[in-house]
Formats: C-alpha cells, sequence, structure tokens
C-alpha cells in the first residue's frame, strides 16, 4: 500500500496554503479540498489559530514543558463533555497513538487478545490494525465471512490471528462472527463512516451497540476522521451512540499534531499511574497534551463552535454534494455520493455503496482518472480522496468548483469516447 502523500504518476509538491487555497512549487493555484485529509476544518491558516499559536510563545514562553498545565484539563474537559459526559480523557500525538492506545486499554480491561475490525476501516498505522485496510479482493475471502489481509510487510502471523475482520453493515454476518469469536474479543472497534464518508446504517449501528454492551465487549469508535466533521458531537452524536471508548484527532488539533482517547472511567482508570503494578496500562510521551498544539486546537474548536460557522460548512458542502451529483448524473455518469456533515466523495457505480466491497466494485480506475483531469483544472484532492470543506471557502470557490469540475468531466468523457 501507497503512502499517504503518494499518489501515481507523482504527488504534488505544495508550497504555500491560504484560507481555501493552496499553491504548488510551480506557482499554480488550486481549491483545496484535501484540507490536510479533513485536519484543517477553518481552511489554511485562519486567524484564530495564527494567534493561538502566538499567545503561547507570548504567554508561556515555551513551546512545552513536560508537566501537567492548565490547557489540558481545559481542552480536555471541552472535548470529553461534547464525546462521553461521563468518561476521562488522554491526549495523544497522533490518530495512530490514540488507536494503539485505545486497544492496548481494552485488552488490559478484558484480558483478552483479539481486536474485531471491519473490512476496509482505517484505524492509522497501528500493527494490529493494519489487517483488511485495502485487501485485494482476489484474496479476501467471502464477503460474509473476509479473511484477515496483511496491508503491510511485517503484519503477520500472530497479529492477524488476532485481528478478525467483519463485513460493515452487514448484519446478519457481523452478528454471526461476533458472537462466535466473543469470548476472545477485546474489543470491536471502527470508523462509523467508512472511510470518513460511508454511514453505518442506523439500525446496524444501534444493533451494534446493544450486541457489543450484551457480550461485554468494549466498543470503539474511530473519530479520527468523522470528529467534528459529521457532527460537532461526531458520529456519535450523529448515531446517538455512546461508544465506550472514542479515538480522536486531526481537527483536535487545529492542524499541529494531536490525538485524544475518550472512555468509560472504568476503562480509562487504568492508566492511573498510582494503580498496581502490573495492572496499570503504561502511556507516556514527551510531547502528549503540549500547550502549543492544545491551544490550537481548543481556538480551532471555540471557533468552529461560535455562531453558525458549523452549520455553515454543512451548507456549503451540501450545495456542493448536489452539484458534484448534478454534474455527474448531467453527463449521464451514474455515481452516488455520500457523506455527511463536512465532507463526502463519489463513486462511480449504478447500485449503492455501503462498505469496501462495493466501493471497490465501483469504477476506481475513472474515478481516480477523472480527479486527475479535476487536479489539473484547479481542484485539489487526493485523487479518489474525499472533499473535505472548511470555513475558509466561499460560494463563490463552490461556484468555480462546480465549473472546473463540470470541465473536467466533459474533457474526460470526450476523450474516452474518441
Ligand atoms: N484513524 C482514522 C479513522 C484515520 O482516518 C486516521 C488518519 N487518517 C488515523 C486513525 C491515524 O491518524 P494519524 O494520521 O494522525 O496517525
Amino acid at each position: 500500500m501507497a503512502g499517504i502523500k503518494f499518489f501515481p504518476p507523482h504527488p504534488l509538491f505544495m508550497k504555500r496554503g491560504s484560507g481555501s487555497r493552496i499553491w504548488d512549487v510551480d506557482g499554480n493555484e488550486y481549491i483545496d479540498y484535501l484540507m490536510s485529509y479533513g485536519a484543517l476544518i477553518l481552511g489554511h491558516g485562519h486567524k484564530s489559530l495564527r494567534d493561538a499559536v502566538e499567545s503561547v510563545l507570548e504567554e508561556v514562553g515555551t513551546t512545552v514543558t513536560g508537566t501537567p498545565s492548565e490547557i489540558e484539563i481545559e481542552y480536555g474537559r471541552l472535548l470529553r463533555d461534547l464525546y462521553n459526559k461521563e468518561g476521562l480523557l488522554r491526549f495523544t500525538n497522533s490518530g495512530l497513538e490514540a488507536t494503539l492506545l485505545a486497544v492496548r486499554l481494552a485488552r488490559a480491561y478484558t484480558r483478552r487478545r483479539c481486536v474485531a475490525k471491519f473490512e476496509g476501516h482505517y484505524h492509522g498505522a497501528n500493527d494490529q490494525l493494519l489487517v483488511s485496510y485495502k485487501p485485494d479482493l482476489a484474496s479476501a475471502g467471502l464477503r460474509e465471512s473476509p479473511k484477515p489481509v496483511s496491508d503491510s510487510a511485517d503484519v503477520d502471523g500472530s497479529r492477524l490471528e488476532d485481528t478478525l475482520v467483519l463485513p460493515f453493515n452487514d448484519w446478519e454476518s457481523t452478528e454471526r462472527l461476533v458472537r462466535a469469536n466473543a469470548p476472545r474479543l477485546a474489543c470491536l472497534i471502527l470508523e462509523p463512516f467508512e472511510d470518513g464518508v460511508i454511514p453505518g446504517e442506523r439500525t446496524f449501528m444501534t444493533k451494534l451497540r446493544g450486541l457489543t454492551a450484551d457480550l461485554r465487549i468494549p466498543l470503539v469508535y474511530d473519530e479520527v476522521k468523522t470528529g467534528f466533521r459529521v457532527r460537532i458531537g461526531g458520529a456519535s452524536e450523529y448515531y446517538s451512540v455512546v461508544p465506550d471508548i472514542t479515538c480522536l484527532g486531526k481537527i483536535i488539533g487545529g492542524g499541529l499534531p494531536v490525538g485524544a482517547v475518550v472512555g468509560n472511567e472504568e476503562i480509562m482508570k487504568l492508566l492511573d499511574p498510582r494503580g498496581a503494578k502490573g495492572t496499570t496500562v503504561f502511556h507516556s510521551g514527551t510531547f502528549n497534551g503540549n500547550p502549543l498544539v492544545l491551544n490550537a486546537g481548543k481556538a480551532t474548536v471555540e471557533t468552529l463552535m461560535e455562531g453558525g460557522n458549523f452549520k455553515r460548512i454543512v451548507a456549503n458542502t451540501d450545495s456542493l454534494k448536489r452539484s458534484v451529483s448534478t454534474a455527474l448524473s448531467s453527463r449521464q455518469i451514474q455515481a452516488s455520493v455520500v457523506g455527511e456533515g463536512c465532507m463526502f466523495s463519489y463513486f462511480i457505480t449504478n447500485g449503492g455503496v455501503r462498505n469496501y466491497r462495493d466501493a471497490e466494485n465501483s469504477d476506481m480506475k475513472l474515478r481516480r482518472i477523472l480527479d486527475l483531469a479535476i487536479i489539473l483544472s484547479g481542484v485539489y484532492l487526493k485523487p479518489a480522496g474525499r472533499f473535505s470543506l472548511s470555513l475558509a471557502h466561499s460560494k463563490e470557490d463552490l461556484q468555480l468548483t462546480t465549473e472546473m469540475f463540470g470541465r473536467a468531466l466533459d474533457e474526460v468523457t470526450n476523450r474516452l469516447q474518441k
């Protein structure tokens, strides 16, 4: 699997960003919908973020103290209250570190080793979870009981044996596999919206909460993408489901590296360093909870929650989603546009897209070609990736994007017809 920044024939080198725009090293300007994989919900270089970073240098006088600080408590409470009012929170330096900690906590809490995850769901470069993220369908087994497939050299042996792979949005098969493996499951982790955009169906999500609660298997929502994008309170708010553990990242750092784990007190108290040796879960990191990142993150989240800011981004996203859908259908390209809140994606298919297999069976080749044409026309996103909107995207940006998108579609379809 390629690194995240790479795409064929070669990635673009970017030099500068401002608001909704980004410029490459050759000086070409793009309307940016990558927004650093969704992390920048206020756009590039928003004033509240710049002020927050500067105020840390002014007032704290340093970037990191290596000690607890007030901002950790203040910002931690703000996030905790949005994601699990009765829970406790720990900051990490990335989404990956959040999922690592969540799995370690769940394994220590249940004293079991196996983790259940869904095919096509990403949880960072985490040994036990780099399994069946992007499996080749030829080696992935049956749709109803997917085989664990390694996503990286060195992810093998016990890591594969200790990972149970489930089919997303297929309740019958998921229930059967979870029940059959329940005695060995330390937790069930998922992206509540696969790849941030394909929703878990409501009844599926409600039943999943019920089943895991009945079987006492901690349920982990990985909201690194969906947090503050699907809703302010993430997918958890959208589904009215409180999982046992939530992983956060991206937006909560305002564009600086961060992650967080919010979880039920009973599980999180395993982190208490005053606990008995052998029962305490180790968690440490030189830069965890550093004031520079947390101040930037807090300013971002507060700005997003101000007035109608979040609603405005959602309204703009809905409007662009409609335009993309119309542009495709008016050119007889059958597509499914999926996503909720402030991000979306589209799949070229005449069926619905409910999980990884549906996505893989859509015309990904044409989608990549279209996206390369879209990039050349001045709209930036990762080919076959998501559109992530921000507060900086204006109505004019949306209008321009719609025009450029339409032109790129015409160009590709004309060439293909020749
Ligand atoms: N979980 C999910 C759902 C993600 O989307 C990502 C990053 N794209 C991660 C975990 C890992 O986060 P990070 O890149 O900050 O390590």
